[in-house]
């Protein structure tokens, strides 16, 4: 029961980490032991998995409405935002 709960704990703290990071692991904006964190969240959080295929598969169509009049940041953030506002 306090394991249970402890492993959820830890599941939420993580799932708020990767959700806040979502937009530079787009971009590959983050170190390689942060980028591992979020694939390894990822792999058990259908959320996160679902939330980078959307963002990934809405940016690649975007750069190429959008080339050179911003960031890719901005699109991220952007994006996430729009799905955000979905949920
Ligand atoms: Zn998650």
């Amino acid at each position: 029961m306090i394991r249970r709960f402890l492993g959820r704990h830890r599941f939420m703290r993580e799932h708020r980490w990767t959700d806040a990071r979502l937009s530079p692991y787009i971009d590959r904006e983050m170190s390689e032991d942060e980028r591992l964190r979020v694939e390894a969240h990822a792999s058990i959080c259908p959320q996160c998995r679902r939330m980078l295929a959307t963002l990934r598969r809405m940016l690649e169509g975007l750069r190429g409405l959008s080339r050179g009049s911003s960031s890719p940041s901005d699109l991220a953030d952007s994006v996430i935002e729009r799905l955000r506002g979905q949920g």
